[in-house]
């Protein structure tokens, strides 16, 4: 199985990125990732404030895909998600949202033992492992691995595990896709900047959707349908990632549009990815039942 190194990473997603790796439509790839920091913080003496700013959130890649092309859509099936054997936090004076009522900075390491990742002697988490930054590189101006956006990047969504399909745009030729900022466990908002932050390695199969009309990025579940939205404000995000699944309904399953603001009213669930990052994240959560009982199916 082809292999990209953490040696090969960006910290913008450009299409000037020469790609790290190339592959062919429908091959299964592992990125190997380091953690948002770059690995910079090892033990808990080391604080934030001490870390080399140019070398935070690499994404590992980009890998090209042959036949990718502007205007497709990637298809990215989430196989398995690695992780190291213990992660780090940072909580920080200044920093949103829980950062505006503390004094300082603290770095937290964390042990992963016996699947869970333990906070202190009272507190364990089973692991939920997710993938912070995923994208292609957009069509024209770079964008920091930091941002999120319509290409996808630092969207900080809970959901985008293993056993999950991403759909993301093809903005250039080859697709360029990059990812890292694991976490092990993570809050839906990410409210204290970041989650149970982790290296490990991620094993996808990407293959090209040529003439695809899903809203990107969408990503599938077993149960679960969603569009995911990033925008300057949380409420600006929230209403897009509502708005593009209304489209969806409307386009692709022929829905009244009366009817499809009926069902996300009562059956969409509009949910936070992130409000810490240059741009805030929104999902709207729709379960597979809606579109298997109106006969669509996804590629
Ligand atoms: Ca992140
Ligand atoms: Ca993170």
């Amino acid at each position: 199985m082809l292999t990209i190194h953490t040696d090969t990473k960006v910290h913008l997603m450009s299409k000037d990125n020469a790609p790290a790796a190339r592959c062919k439509d429908g091959e299964t790839v592992c990125f190997e990732t380091l953690d948002c920091f770059g690995g910079q913080l090892q033990s808990e003496a080391q604080k934030m404030g001490g870390l080399d700013w140019d070398n935070i959130n690499p994404a590992t890649g980009p890998l090209y895909i042959e036949g990718a092309q502007a205007g497709d859509v990637l298809k990215v099936e989430i196989l398995s998600i690695e992780l190291d054997d213990h992660g780090v936090m940072v909580h920080s004076e200044g920093e949103r949202v829980t950062g505006s009522v503390v004094q300082g900075e603290v770095t937290k390491i964390l042990p992963i033992e016996n699947g869970c990742a333990k906070f202190n002697d009272r507190l364990s988490f089973p692991l939920s492992p997710m993938i912070g930054v995923i994208g292609t590189a957009p069509a024209g101006e770079g964008i920091a691995t930091g941002t999120p956006g319509a290409h996808g990047g630092n969207m900080d969504c809970t959901r985008i595990g293993a056993g999950t399909t991403l759909y993301l745009p093809v903005n250039v030729d080859g697709a360029l896709l990059a990812m890292g900022d694991l976490h092990a466990v993570m809050g839906d908002g990410e409210v204290g900047v970041c989650g149970v932050e982790i290296a490990g390695a991620v094993t996808v199969r990407v293959s090209v959707l040529k003439g695809c009309a899903l809203p990107t990025p969408f990503l599938l579940t077993p149960e679960l349908a969603m569009t995911i939205c990033s925008a300057k404000t949380a409420d600006e995000a929230a209403d897009n990632a509502t708005l593009a699944m209304h489209a969806f309904l409307v386009s692709e399953l022929s829905m009244d549009a009366h009817d499809a603001g009926m069902l996300l009213s009562i059956a969409g669930n509009l949910c936070v990815c992130q409000v810490v990052d240059p741009e805030k994240t929104f999902r709207m959560e729709l379960p597979r039942s809606v579109t298997k009982a109106y006969g669509y199916q996804f590629r």
